[in-house]
């Protein structure tokens, strides 16, 4: 929804009420701020008065409710399902960003641990989160992918998933290795779910690309393109860099600067890359030693102080950092840290950060998921699976079954089947009695 300005004020105003917000909050303008701020308050100030009714809902929400806006038809909104680590958080899931554009298409970039149940939180159709793309196969980048994958079918995926990944230094570190051996780890999962479950999202198409291209085309379709430059962690490692409509997104997944990211993502509109705590909040936060933290901190990942430099090379719209506890105390100094290196415009992520971009605007706000939300349903009609069938029970699971709570069991179904003009036999609880 968009909010109801006029539309003369519209594109200043949205643009200037977001500054402001920022500016109290998290984005930071950089050598420019007080000017702008100053200039935008006028203009926000003015576009509201007149529009307060003590009856009608307030004309703009400072907060993204999921599921409640349509993305306007050159619009991209980007949502932060992971900005965090490794290292198990309430506050903050490891690396996941979702795209989705006006043209309706969805894309998953890197799917951390923890970062499924954000991404449900965002109330979207899981027949619509069927694309994923994975910069590197970390935990902290690929852990969520298995729940999402196999539990898709229980939350309303009718649709098989589409995965692209990097091919391995080794084949069996390559994604096509990894999918397979997945499946193998959780073949008893898929097995038993599709006893009871509709189980057409359990499939999987899986796009293996070469890691090491410069700017390598990775997707074309529906006037989206993907490509990948080569990131430096460890190895069989990439960004990403989507482009449509004009727009540009560029994501680093996990890397040091990279010259490919330099030169390809140069200019992106909304460019998110990776960041780490200072050294010594390593040190101080993470008891980390002396050698470890500037180690980890300057050659495994970006530091504040590379972090800035790059972005100085970038030159972004908006510049985002993650990959850090962003917190109270912490923000402050990696924020420090990156302007010593960078003083364009810049913020730091946390989960649930939203980024609506247009080319006249980026607004940038929180979402306030409903924490008792349900699966949201599959966007085509629902068929009833056909696949009661697959197992067959052994001894040890009849005989278990206890008769008179199956009796019970049969006579609810029974009642179902009247109630509903149903003609459904019970599966497992019937056996006994088909037995004798
Ligand atoms: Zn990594
Ligand atoms: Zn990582």
């Amino acid at each position: 929804m968009r909010v109801g300005l006029t539309a003369a004020l519209a594109i200043g105003a949205l643009g200037v009420a977001g500054a402001v917000g920022y500016w109290a909050g998290q984005r930071d303008l950089g050598g420019n701020g007080p000017a702008i701020v100053s200039e935008v308050q006028a203009a926000a100030s003015k576009a509201v008065s007149g529009a307060w009714s003590p009856t009608k809902p307030y004309p703009r929400h400072d907060v993204y409710y999921p599921g409640t806006e349509e993305l306007a038809p050159n619009e991209m909104r980007v949502i932060a399902c992971g900005s965090g680590m490794p290292t198990p958080r309430l506050k903050q899931a490891a690396g996941c960003f979702v795209v989705e554009l006006g043209n309706g298409d969805k894309f998953i970039f890197d799917m951390g641990e923890g970062s499924y149940e954000r991404l449900s939180a965002l109330g979207i159709p899981l027949d619509q989160l069927d694309k994923v793309f994975l910069g590197h196969l970390h935990l902290d980048h690929a852990g969520g992918f298995p729940a999402f994958y196999f539990t898709g079918p229980v939350n309303n995926r009718l649709t098989p998933v589409r995965v692209w990944g990097p091919d391995g230094v080794k084949p069996e570190w390559g994604t096509k290795a990894w999918v397979r051996n997945m499946e193998k780890m959780w073949a008893w999962e898929s097995a038993t779910r599709g006893a009871v479950v509709d189980p057409r999202g359990l499939e999987l198409e899986v796009n293996e690309f070469d890691w090491t291209a410069m700017n390598g085309l990775i997707y074309d379709e529906n006037s989206v393109v993907v490509r990948t430059v080569p990131a430096i962690h460890g190895e069989q490692s990439v960004s990403f860099i989507l482009e449509w409509n004009g727009l540009k997104f560029a994501f680093s997944s996990d890397t040091l600067p990279s010259a490919g990211w330099r030169d390809f993502a140069a200019g992106a509109d909304l460019a998110i890359h990776e960041c780490f705590l200072t050294p010594e909040l390593m040190m101080s936060k993470l008891g980390m030693a002396p050698s470890e933290a500037i180690f980890v901190g300057t050659q495994g990942h970006t530091s504040a102080q590379a972090f800035g430099k790059i972005m100085t090379l970038t030159k972004p719209r908006l510049a985002v950092c993650y990959h850090f506890q962003n917190d109270f105390d912490t923000g402050p100094l990696v924020r420090a840290d990156i302007r010593k290196t960078y003083d364009g415009p810049l913020e730091l992520a946390q989960d649930f950060m939203v980024w609506n971009v247009t080319k006249e605007e980026i607004r940038t706000r929180m979402a306030v998921p409903n924490h008792e939300g349900f699966p949201a349903p599959p966007q085509r009609q629902k068929q009833p699976p056909d696949s009661m069938a697959i197992l067959k029970f052994s001894e040890t699971t009849i005989k278990s079954i206890e008769p008179e709570s199956a009796a019970v069991t049969n006579a609810q179904i029974e009642a179902f089947n009247k109630r509903n003009g149903t003609n459904i036999k019970p599966g497992l609880t019937g056996i006994p009695f088909r037995n004798k």
